[in-house]
């Protein structure tokens, strides 16, 4: 996105006074010029949302793109279950833009799992579980994950990114550090910024940059708090978690690991980054992951000891002000966590496919940065505009790829981004790398 930063024109006063009326409504706009806030002027901040910086920053930038005959990458229509393949405008297509890693979501017996759910228990939790009550199905996939870590307990939330954010908020305040991957997730930097504590980003993946960190400010504070992710989701890299785990030890701090990507993608049997470093996952103070992913469902959970969870349940906002998990999203959940562990041929397949894809992209000279050859490849394009266009011209071609552009990644760093999954044959990947190639 630009970083246009213009200002709108001045309106006629005219103007201002319909748009006023038409975003505020007559009442508030009376009451604003009323004798209860006499010599008031509204500024232009008042006249609605046309006028935020923000929606004319995007009007600006998406006006460029129409102009230059660019069109609109982001919230294309699936008309079908999207895994390895979809279907978009009536076209059938190769698809890399799911993160359905081990190709489960729509597989019968998780549909089966969700409409016996959703035909015992209906459609939602309806409140808060702490004042509606449990469903036995949250509290098995509670238990089924706290069992996959190896933790004495689990909580589930409705969404992965306010997993991040209630925790981080409600377990540290301002007197504590969290200290985060320079590429954490938005949610894990919102969670942070939200609980007042000292927050700063390391050097991604620099465990040295951390150390010295550590050493200069950790004594100031607190409760200190490490946040890294099992698997990055914008390069498709790794951390070593066991130097992460050492400096934890060493500095006295927690540590919380990101697992959204990395539960069902790393490890020989798809249990993580823990699996996939060989070290055990009981340093880790704060499992965190999603069900959105792997899991075929939507969702978020943090696996850790019983004492914190136990704290999430009674005081992260999210949990105790947010509706409990829809029951056909937790029974479906938990059926895919099953899955994972039953059939680990799938984790076999992606993995095979990770590596697959990333030799074959460096053999015909595709620069992936710093994609490891797991679930995950970027392949570094740089201008946000040709990463578009390549992802529109790749789409013509049926291969459907999403490109990656600033804020979510950082300025001349577009890419496109394949997610890759157990269910790609590994001619549909050569098929995918061959057309990139013709267009790069
Ligand atoms: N953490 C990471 C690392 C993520 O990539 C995401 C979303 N892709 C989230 C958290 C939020 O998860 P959800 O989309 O399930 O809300």
């Amino acid at each position: 996105m630009s970083q246009d930063t213009a200002k709108p024109a001045a309106l006629p006063e005219a103007t201002r006074a319909r748009l006023r009326e038409r975003f505020f409504g007559r009442k508030e706009v009376a009451a604003a010029r009323g004798p209860a806030l006499p010599g008031f002027r509204p500024a232009a901040a008042f006249l609605g949302f046309e006028q935020h910086p923000a929606f004319a920053r995007l009007a600006t930038s998406q006006a460029a793109a129409r102009r230059m005959g660019v069109e609109n990458p982001f919230f294309r229509v699936h008309e079908a279950a999207a895994g390895a393949t979809t279907r978009i405008d009536g076209q059938e297509c190769l698809n890399f833009s799911s993160y359905d890693y081990l190709g489960l979501n729509g597989d019968p017996r998780i549909n089966r799992a969700a409409i016996a759910a959703l035909e015992h228990y209906g459609s939602s939790a309806s409140a808060s579980r702490l004042v509606a009550g449990e469903r036995p199905i949250q509290r098995a996939l509670e238990e089924a994950l706290a069992a996959f870590y190896g933790t004495q307990s689990c909580a589930v939330f409705v969404s992965g990114h306010a997993t991040n954010v209630s925790t981080l908020s409600s377990l540290f305040g301002p007197k504590d550090l969290i200290l985060h991957d320079a590429l954490a997730h938005n949610s894990i930097i919102e969670g942070a910024r939200l609980s007042g504590a000292h927050r700063r980003g390391f050097p991604h993946n620099d465990w040295e940059a951390l150390e010295r960190l550590l050493a200069e400010i950790r004594p100031s504070f607190e409760r200190s708090l490490i946040v890294i992710e099992g698997h990055y989701s914008m390069d498709g890299d790794t951390p070593d978690l066991a130097k992460f785990i050492e400096l934890k030890q060493r500095f006295g701090c927690f540590l919380m690991v990101d697992e959204a990507h990395g539960l069902g993608v790393l490890g020989r049997t798809g249990r993580g980054i823990a699996e996939h470093c060989g070290v055990p996952g009981d340093e880790v103070d704060i499992w965190m992951g999603t069900l959105s992913k792997t899991l075929a469902g939507c969702g978020g959970y943090i696996a850790a000891s019983r004492t914190l969870v136990e704290l999430l349940k009674y005081t992260a906002p999210g949990f105790v002000y947010s509706v409990g998990l829809a029951p056909p999203l937790a029974a479906a959940s938990l059926e895919a966590l099953r899955l994972v562990q039953a059939e680990p041929w799938r984790v076999e397949a992606l993995q095979r496919n990770g590596r697959l894809f990333l030799e074959a992209a460096r053999a015909r000279g595709i620069d992936t940065g710093r994609a490891e050859g797991h679930a995950i490849a970027a392949v570094m394009i740089g201008s946000s505009l040709k990463a578009t266009k390549l992802s529109n011209a790749l789409l013509a071609a049926g291969i459907n790829v999403q490109p990656i552009i600033p804020p979510a990644v950082e300025e001349r760093s577009a890419r496109l981004r394949f997610f890759l999954s157990a269910a790609h044959e590994p001619a549909q990947l050569t098929h995918a790398l061959d057309e990139l190639a013709r267009l790069l």
